[in-house]
């Protein structure tokens, strides 16, 4: 059995967090390759060390001083290697970093030490190999991320190697500069290292003991998903469900590779399974819910709409020139809405509404803002009865007026728009009905 282990930042905060992540480590010798986070926050006002590397750059960027707040980053690397008894130094790596964030290495130069410097340290605490993930994680020069070359790369690397600390969320475009993935993309390196070394499991340990069924800011103490499949968990976390980076899912998916998330904190809890397929039925009928607020419908209204042929793609064509992703598009016999993210849409809808006039020629457009969508997903729903009632009839006892609804093919998830303000207590009603209730 080989094991990948992804560790996030809280669960390498401190010289103690490292000593729990080396006790896991060492209790099961199937875990070889380890994927390091930077330092992240020891307590609610503390600042993670990536942030710190970006206000850092920040300063140097504009030419101002910023060895002072250098220094502060040494620090947190500094405390952990003395807790932990280690002879290394960083002196030399941070005198590299200071001079190349003077020369203007980059922002995401700056973000990446943060984990470069915390799987050095990961390396020398556990003996194991460092290997930068600079030389072995590829991107474009646009910073699209090369996945086959990665893998080929990768695979070969690890091949011969027993035990080795790969550095999470950068890699290098092919001019040899540091790029690095969207924030939270350890995740994805842990997936990716995964994938080359065809691991029987990528652990994904974190400080939480697993996916919940909901947002527990929203939803107090909610259950725990023990099993949950790669698409209802991109369903989830495109819905803004945290805990595990939503790209993270493609390089695993790619072999059948499970994921499973787990607690640092209480390695004993067996946390959340995320699988291809499984015969396991979730316990509520729906898996999760989720949601985001901040949508725009844009509704438009053309006599005769369904007998003219293209008159959808030539209103789309209106949001994609201004570079705007659609989010659902409910229709009508005359009339279609497109939901858009609130924040794309805001500084251009008047360019936008006048290119749909110009390639549509609609009779009316109404543009309604301050909404929010739910998602209310499960691979349950397919094979049960009323599932749409309930959460339909949970929302009419809430007063909650239902704005929008789409139901996908798969019958795996169900979208239901509300505005803003209705946006936590549908979440409520919707958890109450399946999970407290178990209707
Ligand atoms: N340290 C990076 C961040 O804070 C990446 C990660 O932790 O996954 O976003």
């Amino acid at each position: 059995m080989i094991k990948v282990v992804k560790f996030g930042g809280s669960s390498l905060a401190s010289a103690e967090q490292f000593k729990k992540v080396g006790a896991i480590i060492r209790e099961d010798a199937d875990r070889r390759f380890v994927v390091p986070s930077a330092p992240g926050k020891r307590h609610s006002r503390d600042t993670k060390v990536t942030d710190m590397l970006y206000e850092c750059y920040a300063l140097a960027a504009e030419g101002k001083e910023y060895t002072g707040k250098l220094a502060k980053i040494k620090d947190r690397y500094d405390s952990i290697i003395k807790g932990l008894d280690l002879t290394i130094s960083l002196d030399n790596e941070f005198a590299v970093i200071s001079k190349n964030f003077k020369k203007k290495a980059g922002t995401d130069y700056a973000a990446s030490r943060g984990e470069y410097l915390n799987g050095i340290i990961m390396a020398a605490y556990l003996g194991f190999e460092f290997i930068d993930a600079a030389e072995v994680i590829f991107f474009d020069e646009h910073g699209n991320f090369l996945s086959d070359k990665t893998n080929e790369v990768l695979s070969a690397r690890l091949e011969n190697c027993e035990h080795a600390v790969i550095p999470g969320f950068y890699g290098a475009k092919e001019s040899g500069a540091v790029h690095t993935f969207s924030r939270g993309g350890s995740d994805i390196t842990g997936s990716i290292v995964s994938r080359a070394v065809h691991a029987t499991i990528y652990e994904n340990w974190t400080d939480v003991s697993g996916f919940l069924v909901s947002d527990p800011r929203i939803i107090e103490n909610p259950a725990v998903i023990h099993t949950i499949t790669y698409r209802e968990l991109r369903e989830l976390s495109y819905m803004g469900a945290g805990v595990l980076h939503e790209d993270a899912i493609f390089p695993v998916r790619k072999e059948g590779i499970p994921i499973n998330i787990r607690n640092t904190n209480a390695p004993q809890d067996p946390g959340t399974m995320i699988v291809e397929s499984t015969c396991h039925q979730p316990e509520y009928t729906i898996t999760g819910i989720a949601g985001l607020r901040g949508f725009v419908a844009v509704n438009i209204d053309k006599d005769m709409m369904n007998s003219e042929v293209g008159y959808c793609r030539r209103v789309l064509q209106a949001f994609e020139d201004y570079d705007i992703s659609i989010e659902h598009m409910p229709s009508g016999i005359d009339t279609m809405t497109v939901f858009v993210q609130q924040k794309d849409f805001e500084g251009k809808e008047q360019q936008v509404l006048s290119a749909i006039h110009k390639y549509a020629d609609p009779d009316q457009i109404e543009i309604e803002s301050d909404l929010a969508l739910v998602a209310v997903v499960g691979r349950g729903m397919k094979s049960t009865r009323g599932t749409a009632g309930r959460i339909f009839s949970a929302l009419a006892h809430a007063q909650i007026n239902v704005k929008m609804i789409d139901q996908g093919s798969s019958e795996l998830n169900i979208i239901i728009g509300v505005s803003n303000d209705d946006f936590e207590r549908a979440i409520r009603s919707i958890y109450d009905i399946f999970v407290e209730t178990r209707l």
